[in-house]
């Protein structure tokens, strides 16, 4: 048998600002067989991103045609932009051997959960929402508009924070790298298959399982019921012949 653990798709989210990526660059440099997913977006690039790289950047049109052509795992609206995940591309890493690093937002990690098993899944989070809007306010990349909206978005994460595994509160950057990598080995070492599920087949899966329950109980129930039926009649048989006995000798 090989050592090489099983191919699994590992989730991270949590709020902009929470330190996501210096647990990610962590996380990619002590495990070189994980990659991490490019997911497509609508949303301009930053200065030093580059396509490819970072994200696969594209307009609204052709966001809207993978959709059609069912091209996205899972696909959400964040901040006004469209962001998705394409199935070719982790498919494709799977595929190689490679276990997948997504970064998504909760709406994607429960669209995954929902269409897949054995994916493991981590929310990072601030030590509070005002230490998250401080930090945002000295990072100064936000206008007062993107700052309350960043600030929305992040109280709403956290209301989903019970759909992950784990939970690293980002308080001190050392710390909470050592902690995320932690739970990665520990995960890894599990070594969970991860494979992607038809929520229609499971239902049919599911309903087939409960019928043959439902006519095993059945005929248990019906086994038992002829048994003291049985036992009835046998003791109801002893009295009459009892019974019969004891008029004739008298
Ligand atoms: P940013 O624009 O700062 O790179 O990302 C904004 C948010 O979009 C982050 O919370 C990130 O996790 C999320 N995001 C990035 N790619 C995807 C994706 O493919 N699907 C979903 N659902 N969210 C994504």
């Amino acid at each position: 048998m090989s050592d090489k653990p099983h191919p699994r798709v590992f989730v991270i989210s949590g709020p902009s600002g929470v330190g996501k990526s210096t647990l990610i660059q962590a996380a990619l440099r002590d495990h070189p067989d994980l990659v991490m997913s490019i997911s497509h977006t609508t949303r301009p690039p930053r200065h030093g991103e580059s396509n490819g790289v970072h994200y696969f950047f594209v307009n609204r049109e052709i966001f809207q045609r993978l959709i059609e052509k069912d091209g996205f795992l899972e696909w959400a609206e964040v901040y006004g932009n469209l962001y998705g995940t394409s199935r070719d591309h982790i498919h494709a890493r799977l595929r190689e051997g490679h276990s997948v690093l997504l970064d998504i937002d909760t709406q994607g990690a429960h669209s995954l959960r929902e269409l897949s098993r054995g994916g493991c899944y981590i929310f990072v989070a601030p030590p509070s929402l005002e230490a998250l809007r401080q930090r945002l306010v000295h990072r100064g990349t936000e206008t007062p508009e993107s700052l309350s909206r960043r600030m929305n978005k992040a109280r709403d994460e956290m209301t989903h924070m019970d759909l992950y595994d784990h939970v690293v509160v980002n308080d001190k950057k050392d710390t909470a790298a050592l902690e995320f990598l932690n739970i990665l080995n520990m995960e890894i070492a599990r070594n969970v298959p991860f494979r992607f599920v038809d929520p229609a087949a499971e239902h049919d899966e599911v309903h087939e399982e409960m019928e043959r329950i439902g006519r095993d109980l059945s005929h248990h129930l019906t086994r038992r019921v002829s048994l003291n039926i049985g036992r009835t009649l046998d003791k109801t048989l002893e009295r009459l012949v009892a019974a019969s006995l004891e008029s004739n000798l008298t």
